[in-house]
């Protein structure tokens, strides 16, 4: 059953760039330090000092942007956005306003219902993406008893990549696909960690609905427009989303002539995870409220079409592209590769291994979800620092072929426990695959013979197919036995009778 409306949503994510100094001075960018011990004249905005533009923040942010698939300005300069708040010390921050550095993009992400199944692909566009900086934080007393608030100004002029989408995602599944996509890609270009706890990822969603009405010029009202701030998990973007949206549609059906888009202000909400509610906290600035001005002190940057190569050149391979190129390889399923690339790039390396070993991509994949992954969540361990290498696990899986599933898990973890080999392994737990000597596996297809007078009759009368179910008898009091061994004896075997 569809629902009644529809969910228009617009993202805006912040990232913080991974650089070691701040974006105009030389104070170290650094999350968890003593507050207002990396601050210097320039970032506390104190009279007669000068901003310096940090190079690397602007090629990190430009190596975002390419990924980003965004137009690149050859010509970008930095505005003041003037605003007052204590944790502003100039009381205005260095942004882009009308010539950001990038436009014009697009993200594709999986917006299938079922990922494990399929993927859907949807692109959704970028608006802009554009640097500035970042200000301070207030730390606020939150025994309730009103104590003193503090500022902490670290964070001040610390570069963040704002990315801005067109509102063109329609649930609250894709608004989280959105950035899973965005957090995936900036950590593999190495452009930002991500950490939403830590803020080093901020994202506000833009909301409204869509309503169908017969009677209206385009089909549909449109409430007015909400945005949601303080979303600091994937979980809670998605639960402020429905959340929102529900309320916007019962607060039209109270008023359908009056709320709407154009009669209400845009306003700001805020999400109270706790209660699990949004709350509408003020009417929007409008971009004029902040009189935006190119700020004197830096000069414009210029871009040139070589440098954009050099970044490229240096980007490496993307997620989207990894997928596709893991799925035609190794012919991987489309679920398989997105598990592999969401896992970062030296997990695909790993796996790249291992496949060219075995020369075999699914078992390599299948083995490496069924005892790799739930090592390393069980150890709290990266891939770097995982004990087994690729080669050794590519001889692991070759020599516990013939072993169920449950006694390849046991040897696994026995080699990890005790830091041991797979042979070492397999003497200490006594889970060897069996040796299947040819005359006890002939007695065993002679007996399987006599047991079946049936299959062997359909046999005998045609149907060659009718051999299997001796096999399976073989096979089945034999685990482990070769397959081919035992299918020779049987036709051997079969030819006597
Ligand atoms: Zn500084």
């Amino acid at each position: 059953m569809a629902e009644p409306y529809k969910i228009v949503i617009g993202l805006e994510v912040h990232v913080q760039l991974l650089t070691k100094t701040k974006l105009f001075c030389g104070c170290r960018n650094q999350f968890g330090l003593p507050p207002n011990t990396a601050t210097c004249p320039v970032c506390l905005g104190l009279p007669g000092s000068l901003p310096v533009m940090n190079r690397t923040a602007f090629q990190l942010a430009l190596r975002a942007a390419l990924a980003l698939n965004c137009q690149m300005a050859s010509f970008t300069k930095w505005d003041r956005k003037q605003y007052y708040y204590p944790d502003l010390p100039k009381n205005y921050q260095i942004s882009q306003y009308d010539l950001p550095f990038s436009a014009e993009g697009w993200l594709e992400i999986n917006i299938h219902p079922d990922p494990k199944k399929g993927h859907t692909p949807k692109r959704v566009g970028i608006i802009r993406a554009h640097l500035e900086e970042d200000a301070g934080k207030l730390l606020h007393d939150e025994s309730g008893r009103g104590g003193d608030s503090r500022v902490d100004l670290n964070r001040t002029g610390t570069p963040l990549l704002e990315i801005v989408s067109k509102p063109e995602m329609n649930s609250a599944e894709e608004a989280v696909a959105y950035l899973e996509e965005i957090r995936l890609l900036m950590r593999e270009l190495g452009v930002s960690d991500c950490e939403m706890q830590e803020g080093s990822l901020r994202c506000d969603a833009n909301v409204n609905l869509h309503i169908p009405r017969s009677d209206e010029p385009h089909g549909y009202a449109a409430t007015p427009l909400v945005e949601i701030k303080n979303l600091n998990s994937f979980r809670s973007v998605g639960r402020a989303i429905r959340y929102e949206a529900e309320r916007q549609f019962s607060a039209f059906q109270n008023d359908p002539q009056n709320y709407r888009i154009g009669r209400l202000l845009k306003t700001t909400a805020g999400w109270d995870d706790a209660r699990g509610r949004t709350e509408v906290q003020r009417h929007k600035e409008e971009a004029a409220d902040y009189r935006y001005f190119p700020d004197p002190d830096l000069v414009p940057v210029t871009v040139s079409p070589e440098q954009i190569d050099a970044v490229r050149r240096e980007m490496g391979e993307l997620p989207s592209q990894q997928r596709v190129r893991l799925q035609t390889q190794y012919g991987l399923s489309p679920y398989d590769a997105n598990v592999l690339t969401a896992k970062g790039r030296p997990m695909v390396a790993y796996f790249e291994a291992v496949a060219t070993i075995l020369n075999d991509g699914k078992q390599a994949s299948h083995r490496i979800s069924d005892l790799v992954f739930p090592a390393l969540s069980e150890r709290n361990e990266e891939m770097e620092s995982f004990p087994i290498r690729a080669t050794e696990f590519a001889g692991f899986i070759q020599a516990t072929a013939t072993l169920s599933k449950q006694d390849r898990v046991d040897l696994f973890t026995h080699m990890l426990e005790q830091g041991v080999n797979v042979a070492a392994a397999m003497e200490a737990t006594g889970l060897k695959p069996a040796t299947f000597d040819e005359a006890t596996l002939r007695a065993a297809v002679i007996a399987a013979i006599g047991n079946n007078p049936k299959a062997v009759a359909d046999y005998q009368s045609g149907k060659t197919a009718a051999a299997n179910r001796i096999k399976g008898e073989v096979l089945k009091a034999n685990k482990g036995a070769p397959n081919d061994l035992v299918q020779r004896l049987l036709e051997e075997e079969l030819a006597k009778q």
